[in-house]
C-alpha cells in the first residue's frame, strides 16, 4: 500500500484494467454516441473530452427537447455547460421532495452503467420503463448525483 492513496497500487491497476474492459465492451454505445455528435457539428455541437466524467461531451447538440441524453461514453448535451440543476425523476413525479441535483452528475452515473452493462444497456433501459421514473437505472442516476454514490441501482 502506497502511504497517504488509502488504495495500493494493485488496486488501481484492477480499477484501470476495469474500466478498459468497460470502454471495449460499451465501445458499440460509444461509437453511435460520436456518429450522433459528429452529425450535430454542422448545427453548432462542440465536442470536448471529460476526464471528470469519463465521457466526450458534445455542448450545443441541436437536437432534442432540451437536456443531456447518453450514448456509452458520450454525452449529447443541447446546452452550454452539464453544471446545471434539474430535478430528481422522484421529485418530478410528486413523489418526495429531493434538492435539486447536478445534470452532469446524473449523467457521469448513465456512463458508469454502460460501463457495466454494454451493448445490454439500452434493450435493459428500455424494459426497465425508458425515460421515467419507474426506471432503476434513473432513479440509481438521481442517487448517485444527490449522494455521490449509488450508481447502480439496488444499492
Ligand atoms: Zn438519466
Amino acid at each position: 500500500m502506497r502511504k497517504g492513496t488509502g488504495q495500493s497500487p494493485t488496486g488501481r491497476g484492477a480499477l484501470s484494467a476495469a474500466c478498459l474492459l468497460g470502454a471495449l465492451w460499451t465501445s458499440p454505445n460509444t461509437l453511435a454516441g460520436l456518429l450522433a455528435g459528429l452529425a450535430g457539428m454542422p448545427m453548432g455541437a462542440r465536442p470536448r473530452w471529460s476526464g471528470r466524467d469519463f465521457a466526450w461531451v458534445f455542448h450545443h447538440w441541436p437536437w432534442g427537447p432540451g437536456g443531456a441524453v447518453t450514448l456509452g461514453m458520450v454525452i449529447l448535451h443541447t446546452g452550454a455547460t452539464l453544471d446545471v440543476p434539474c430535478h430528481t425523476y422522484e421529485h418530478r413525479a410528486g413523489r418526495c421532495r429531493h434538492p435539486r441535483i447536478s445534470l452532469r452528475d446524473h449523467e457521469r452515473a448513465h456512463v458508469f452503467q454502460y460501463l457495466v452493462l454494454g451493448p445490454l444497456f439500452l434493450p435493459v433501459y428500455l424494459l426497465c420503463g425508458g425515460v421515467s421514473v419507474r426506471n432503476p437505472l434513473e432513479r440509481a442516476a438521481d442517487r448517485y448525483a444527490l449522494r455521490g454514490r449509488g450508481w447502480w441501482p439496488g444499492r
